[in-house]
């Protein structure tokens, strides 16, 4: 098995419209020679500082790598195809060997996570090139003795709630319930898992189901910035060897998941007035940190390599990670501590030093976490 660090990139965008109007100066740095990510202290006027609770720093941090896609004339101005290129890429590498993996975007809304993921027709994001990429080499395999199957599913977590999101929504709406079997592990039962035989028919299902999630609100607090959107690809993999008379499967799942905001639930509406959603948090995005903060902890990672009988106590307090006190975290258990190979892109608004910073910590500590990726092959008799 083919332990390793989740990979922790970071990524600031551009100003929006609201952003330009109040000319609102942009916080972050970065330095692409050291990877590193600098947040400024906002400039306080002397009103504000007299009221000011806190203290605003400078803050650092150093990630896998830093994306500057703020101004397009920067000589280090990361495109779309930079990102995919930098790791998106190595990722398929992996799903070819065999092994799943996971990219989960996470940011508070407006920051960028669906334009990484998903993007737009005109600058498609990870998801669309991965696809791409994906029939690209598959068409290029000359190699007869290769059967390719690749399946698409594409599901929705909200309010504890999973939505299959290649169906048309019915009234009242139909949740899916979730399963685990020794197995399958961890599953979504009768959701729809549809072949696809080229990229086209992954387009067309993407945007089946980027329809079905859009809302038409464009306030803060709409659907799809309180919903977890999981873009599923399984690729499997039949080798079949002439002169053994062998079969070989490799199973590689890629998970593409765009998380809901990170801000708190108390962020202000456009009116104004404090959100508070009926005291409803998002539990599954709660559980997530709680989830990434356990198995970030050094204690656990320490009691991980302990063995013998005198440390069980210690092992056994320190492995309790609470992935199932949220339908995300369950249904993502091996995508975040177990067999994937696993990368969060960290996406940052260039002006809100608040929760940025709140984005970068929890960044930091997703770099502590280790899974344990294996070539998923067996053979066929
Ligand atoms: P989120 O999904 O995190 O709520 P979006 O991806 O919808 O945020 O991005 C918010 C807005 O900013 C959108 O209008 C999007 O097109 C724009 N945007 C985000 N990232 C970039 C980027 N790297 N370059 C250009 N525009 C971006
Ligand atoms: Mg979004």
């Amino acid at each position: 098995s083919d332990g390793g660090n989740v990979k922790v990139v970071v990524r600031v965008r551009k100003f929006v419209k609201r952003e330009t109007d109040k000319q609102s100066p942009c916080l972050v740095e970065m330095n692409p020679q050291t990877n590193e990510t600098i947040l400024h202290p906002p400039e306080l006027t002397p009103g504000e500082e007299k009221s000011q609770k806190k203290q605003y720093e400078e803050k650092r941090f150093t990630f896998d790598k830093s994306f500057w896609s703020h101004n397009e004339g920067d000589a280090h101005y990361a495109q779309q195809h930079d990102i995919y290129a930098s790791f998106g890429e190595e990722f398929l590498d992996h799903n070819f060997d065999g092994y799943h993996t996971c990219i989960f975007a996470y940011g508070q809304t407006g920051s960028g996570k669906s334009y990484t993921m998903m993007g737009t027709p005109d600058q498609p994001g990870l998801i669309p090139r991965t696809c791409r990429g994906l029939f690209e080499r598959i068409e290029a395999e000359q190699n007869s003795s290769i059967t390719y199957n690749v399946h698409v599913s594409y599901f929705e977590i909200y309010n504890e709630h999973v939505k299959d999101l290649l169906t048309k929504g019915t009234n009242p709406p139909t949740y899916l319930k979730i399963r685990e079997s020794p197995s399958d592990g961890v599953y979504v039962q009768t959701l729809t898992d549809e072949s696809v035989k080229c990229y086209e028919d992954i387009e067309r299902l993407m945007k089946t189901g980027d329809m079905n999630r859009t809302t038409a609100s464009t306030k803060m607090n709409d659907t799809s910035s309180r919903s977890h959107a999981v873009f599923t690809l399984t690729l499997k993999q039949i080798q079949h060897d002439i002169a053994t008379d062998s079969t070989i499967e490799r199973l590689a799942r890629m998970r593409l998941v765009d998380l809901a905001g990170s801000e708190r639930a108390n962020r202000t509406e456009a009116t104004g007035q404090r959100l508070r959603e009926g005291g409803n948090i998002n539990q599954s995005l709660t559980t997530l940190g709680r989830v990434i903060a356990a198995l970030a902890d050094p204690k656990r990672q320490r009691a991980s390599r302990l063995t013998g009988t005198q440390h069980n106590q210690t092992k056994r307090r320190a492995e309790v990670v609470p992935y199932r006190d949220s339908v995300l975290t369950w249904l993502l258990k091996d995508s975040l501590g177990g067999n994937s190979k696993t990368a969060m892109v960290a996406c940052i608004s260039p002006t809100d030093y608040d929760e940025t910073l709140g984005t970068l910590r929890y960044a930091d500590q997703a770099k502590r976490i280790r899974t344990r990726a294996h070539v998923n092959q067996d053979a066929v008799t």
